[in-house]
């Protein structure tokens, strides 16, 4: 199992993690646009090391989760931190709203299904921490779930302690077989949010990804910050750690998450495969073989 980066975003696993410690806004001394981006390539740069390695070593595999409210940038960030990898060894699943075949099993099997295999880095855009967010912000949803009665308790915080539990004993399981697991919040502002709707608004090539649904949604701010608070406090574990990123400031939140990324790949002393003797042996006779062909 690693030790996860002890960063300022790193979210206790200890249960003591408040949203007033959080923030959105990028803090004072981070770099400015242009450094955080010549200091992003640097780290692109050595993901694409580490992955060959991870790959090479093909002994754990790496899943990232990436959750945060509309406009946070989620996929821009997963398009700048990855740019370099190899996609061959590289997968993004995005969950949206469960079709009906997938609401016909438990909340866990859709993701397990697009985990990465060994020596693969799988990104979850969305997840089935979905079912402890919009789920509880939106309970009405768990209608179509068709759980059984005793399923359900009647307090409904019951309901989301169990799914913590399923959760962080899920993720347990997957960190002791060899999968390392970051979960990332990407915490923007709702004013930085209104900021963005309004250039999707104002922007013709950004028109597409504005989604009325999307600003009704708006409306649920506390709620939905109250439900991150909860779940990031009750999941963030040394196995399968979260880390709550300011997202008001788009190169600092993408840098943000490149290096703590690199400096877990890193923490892993990933090598390359070594040959023993009695192989390297082998090699001289096929040197030897293939020299005179
Ligand atoms: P983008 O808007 O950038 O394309 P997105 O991830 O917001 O990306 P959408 O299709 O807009 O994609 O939204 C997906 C919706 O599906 C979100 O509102 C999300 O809350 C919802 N969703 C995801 N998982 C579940 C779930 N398990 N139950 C109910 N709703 C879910
Ligand atoms: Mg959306």
């Amino acid at each position: 199992m690693i030790t996860p980066p002890q960063t300022p975003w790193t979210v206790p696993a200890d249960g003591s993690f408040r949203l007033e410690q959080a923030r959105c806004a990028p803090p004072d001394e981070a770099p400015g646009g242009k450094a955080a981006r010549k200091a992003l390539k640097k780290q692109v740069k050595r993901l694409d090391d580490l992955q060959r390695r991870l790959y090479a070593d093909d002994r754990h595999s790496v899943l990232m989760i990436f959750q945060a409210m509309d406009a946070a940038g989620k996929d821009s960030t997963i398009r700048a931190v990855f740019s370099g990898v190899n996609p061959a060894a590289f997968q993004v699943t995005s969950f949206k709203k469960p079709s009906a075949n997938e609401l016909d099993q438990d909340f866990l099997w859709r993701t397990t299904r697009a985990l990465p295999q060994r020596g693969r880095i799988g990104v979850f855009n969305r997840s089935y921490y979905e079912e402890v967010l919009v789920v509880r912000v939106h309970p009405e949803y768990l209608g179509a779930q068709k759980l059984p009665p005793d399923a359900v308790p009647g307090d409904l915080d019951e309901l989301w302690t169990q799914r913590y539990r399923s959760i962080v004993e899920h993720e347990r399981h997957l960190a002791r077989n060899g999968t390392v697991v970051l979960k990332f919040w990407l915490n923007v502002s709702r004013g930085e949010q209104k900021r963005r709707f309004l250039r999707r608004l104002d922007v013709p090539e950004k028109n597409w990804k504005f989604n009325a649904g999307d600003v009704a949604e708006r409306n649920h701010w506390p709620a939905y910050m109250a439900a991150y608070e909860d779940a990031l406090r009750h999941t963030s574990k040394p196995w399968a750690p979260w880390f709550a990123i300011p997202a008001d400031d788009k190169p600092l939140m993408r840098l943000t998450v490149a290096r703590i990324v690199v400096e877990t790949l890193e923490s892993m002393g990933l090598r390359y495969p070594e040959v023993g003797d009695a192989e390297r042996a082998r090699f001289d006779e096929m040197r030897r073989l293939l020299e005179n062909e």
